[in-house]
């Protein structure tokens, strides 16, 4: 089996990364940066987000695991002192793989060029100026004209991430579903926002069109890309997974309650 390793960079990490690529190596595995079956990433959620960014063209031969070197994570939730059982079962092939949905995000410009790109958390859309104007489609139908500092799109391991901070829910990942939150929405007697988080199944969709300004600040996940002469930005789930190799039983909601509700 072959595999690489992802690393925050700071000291604990690259240490951790060095010993894990001399056991893994020890037990027959090739490191290849390449075209790694399993991407051990060691440091944070952020790391994971880098790693996937970094492999999302080869999620069907991929498999992620995350080791966190700081707090508990939603991807990296294994500690560093669990290290030598996790090279053990990649070692024996001892593990299950899970398979999270992901949000398809495709910018649509005027000279019938798109991109089209994939996130693990979400996908944010602001204006350059001090109001986003957009008008919000669901399945081909006018919803609203949305007017505000953004909309956010996320995914549903994504929904303890940016969408919890602006008050969307959280979404068990076996659910393939996309969740739209509104970032500071202006709402009053002229204008007009549903102002609850919306989520939509799978085979719904979800498109923005430009009012009046046709540039943008999108984000998706860590990656920040400014886009120019925007016809349209088409939201879905995507038919892409990502992959996680999972070595123990580790419920999401333990780590919804590990994360964010139990004293230490
Ligand atoms: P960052 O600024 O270091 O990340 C912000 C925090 O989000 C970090 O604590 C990160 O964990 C955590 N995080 C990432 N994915 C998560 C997930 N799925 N569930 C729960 N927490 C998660 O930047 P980054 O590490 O490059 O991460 C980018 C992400 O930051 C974006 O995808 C977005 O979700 C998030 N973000 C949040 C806000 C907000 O809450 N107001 C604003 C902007 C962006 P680690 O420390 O383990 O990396
Ligand atoms: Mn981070």
């Amino acid at each position: 089996m072959k595999f690489a390793i992802q690393s925050r960079r700071d000291a604990q990490s690259n240490e951790l990364m060095e010993l894990a690529k001399t056991y893994l190596q020890d037990f027959g595995l090739t490191y290849d940066e390449e075209a790694p079956e399993i991407v051990v990433s060691i440091g944070g959620d952020g790391t994971l987000l880098h790693a996937f960014h970094r492999y999302s063209h080869l999620l069907d031969q991929v498999a992620f695991v995350g080791i966190h070197t700081g707090h508990l994570g939603f991807y990296a939730d294994w500690k560093p002192s669990e290290l030598e059982k996790l090279v053990l079962s990649i070692a024996k092939k001892d593990f299950n793989v899970v398979e999270y949905p992901l949000l398809e995000v495709k910018v649509e410009h005027h000279n019938a060029e798109s991109n089209t790109y994939l996130a693990l958390n979400e996908a944010t859309i602001k204006s350059p100026d001090v109001t986003l104007v957009m008008d919000v489609e669901l399945n081909g139908n006018q919803f609203e004209r949305f007017r505000g500092d953004g909309l956010c799109v996320s995914t549903p391991s994504g929904s303890t991430a940016y969408n919890k901070a602006l008050g969307g829910a959280i979404i068990h990942p076996t659910l393939a579903a996309l969740q739209i939150t509104e970032i500071a929405s202006i709402n009053n007697r002229v204008f007009r926002t549903v102002g609850s988080p919306l989520i939509l199944p799978a085979h719904h969709h979800c498109v923005l069109r430009p009012v009046n300004d046709q540039n943008f600040n999108m984000t998706v996940d860590h990656l920040q890309i400014t886009q120019g002469d925007v016809k349209a930005i088409v939201f879905n789930v995507a038919n892409e997974r990502v992959r996680f190799a999972r070595f123990r039983p580790f419920p999401f909601w333990e780590r919804v309650h590990e994360s964010f509700v139990a004293n230490e």
